[in-house]
């Protein structure tokens, strides 16, 4: 099958969180099963082109509803037989940042990604590589899914070709003026409430929804929970509409980035059957982090966006109660919210050598995080799915995290009658199951130590890799290609 990846961020060019991290992984691991695929993104100013080996390769002419805009076309190899192809437009983004600047969303964000959308599309007529399938990420790329059912349902080389939508963070839906659809091209017949219109205004996620053939979220708790009135964030209607063609698709990892046996930005290697490398870990950790080195604390981490639905109110309201209560030390890296920045700060100050701060994104921070710690802290509000945990278990960290979305389908409670279990799972919303579950765990890590042992060398076993998922990938690109091409 020919499958045509169309988002806004791939790792590792450019990446905020779960998205890129899909995007840059999942088309490698189809292309292994045979598939023919292509990733395209923007050539934003932050994509390193030397460190890449990305070069331009000529200039397209895309056709949006006040007239042509050209842009160029660069490329790279992305591997495992995957090319990645970039749309170059100076103006939409060639700028300091990706979706915003000092947390200030650019105002023209629709227009940029539904231009994005259509170039790719461009791209595969004017090079004559016509996908099966389109797979479109989130609201940025919603309009490819609109764009390939109005300009190109008829009389184009795409009109045999299939669209699929994930869903990675419904919380984010891509609302805006509905000036953006005279920019589309997309005529007033289509801002209805069940294509774009959403209280006046445009809602692209909304309007993929609609449009295309099938649908998928991350994980199968997620997929259940987005129709529900509180957690389809006002589309739950539609989605339920379409419930015949939604399905939840746990994601996966690949297992070659994230292996503690050989990963170079580790200063220590282990295994699940040799776990000595990981207390060097901890120790380089506490070192390079400024905290006591102390073999016997409980180190816990927490590598994350900070941003509302992470569950950072809970760790705000437990945390300090923790730190006092518990033979524990803790490290933060993310970066966010400020008043979260400034709730940090202060911790730190407190808490000498017992608390880490980076604010920041940091990739080998992250990966030395999941490696030395020994617990991770993941107390979402709602998770689609979550990759962090993966990462954590995957390297020996034990997850403490909500039953919610991705956490409930991958994190499994211990049972402290048999010792069973990867992680440690609360279900309320409160500060104080937070507070408990930590203790439980932390409890576990001292008092039990067996238990934690071998619920470490389960949780380091490569259960979510990509190659488990693939298969229900090319089920859902099937059932799209039924519904077009009958
Ligand atoms: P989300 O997609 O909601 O951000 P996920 O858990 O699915 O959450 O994915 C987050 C990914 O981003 C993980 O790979 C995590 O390691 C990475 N990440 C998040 N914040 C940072 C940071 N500050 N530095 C390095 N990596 C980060």
């Amino acid at each position: 099958m020919k499958i045509l990846f169309v988002a806004s961020e791939a790792s590792p060019y450019v990446t905020s969180g779960g998205l890129g991290g899909v995007v840059g992984t999942l088309p490698k691991a189809l292309s292994r099963a045979g598939h023919d695929v292509k990733v395209c993104i923007p050539l934003y100013r932050q994509i390193d082109r030397a460190k890449h080996g990305i070069e331009s390769t000529g200039a397209h002419c895309v056709h949006m509803g006040k007239g042509e805009i050209w842009c160029g076309r660069a490329r790279c190899e992305h591997g495992d037989g995957v090319e990645a192809w970039f749309v170059e437009h100076g103006e939409m983004f060639d700028r300091a940042g990706v979706y915003d600047e000092g947390g200030n969303a650019y105002p023209d964000n629709l227009g940029r990604f539904a231009y994005l959308s259509k170039a790719a599309q461009q791209f595969c007529k004017d090079t004559n590589w016509i996908p099966d399938v389109v797979h479109a990420h989130d609201w940025p790329t919603a309009p490819a899914v609109v764009f390939r059912k109005t300009w190109d349902a008829w009389y184009s080389p795409l009109e045999k070709t299939a669209t699929v939508l994930t869903i990675h963070n419904i919380g984010y839906q891509g609302t805006g003026e509905k000036g953006v659809l005279d920019f589309m091209g997309i005529g007033p017949e289509h801002f209805t409430p069940e294509k774009f219109e959403d209280y006046g205004r445009v809602n692209f996620l909304k309007a993929g929804i609609h449009f295309a053939d099938c649908i998928t979220t991350v994980s199968p708790t997620h997929a259940q929970e987005i129709r529900t009135p509180e957690g389809g964030k006002g589309l739950a209607m539609y989605l339920n509409d379409r419930s015949w063609d939604l399905f939840g698709i746990l994601n996966g990892i690949d297992y070659r980035d994230f292996d503690s046996a050989t990963d170079k930005l580790l200063p220590a290697h282990f295994t699940a059957d040799d776990l000595s490398g990981k207390a060097e870990c901890k120790r380089a950790l506490q070192e390079r982090m400024g905290l006591w080195q102390d073999p016997a604390r409980c180190v816990i981490g927490l590598v994350s966006r900070f941003v509302s639905g992470k569950g950072l109110d809970l760790v705000q309201g437990m945390m300090e109660r923790a730190l006092r209560e518990m033979h524990v030390q803790a490290v933060f890296l993310g970066s966010g919210d400020p008043a979260f920045h400034a709730y940090l700060a202060d911790l730190q100050v407190r808490f000498p050598g017992q608390v880490a701060n980076w604010i920041g994104y940091d990739e080998a921070l992250a990966h030395q995080i999941y490696a030395g710690s020994d617990l991770y802290l993941m107390p979402s509000g709602y998770e689609p799915c979550g990759l962090s945990q993966l990462y954590a278990m995957r390297y020996g960290s034990l997850p403490v995290v909500r039953r919610t979305g991705g956490l409930a389908d991958t994190v499994w409670n211990y049972q402290e009658w048999d010792g069973g279990g990867t992680g440690f799972v609360f279900d309320e919303y409160r500060a104080e199951s937070l507070y408990y579950t930590l203790g439980w765990a932390v409890s576990t890590y001292f008092d039990r130590r067996h238990h934690f042992v071998e619920m470490q060398k389960r949780a380091m076993a490569p259960v979510f890799s990509w190659e488990r998922t693939v298969p229900e990938y090319e089920k859902v690109y099937e059932h799209a290609l039924r519904r077009v091409r009958g």
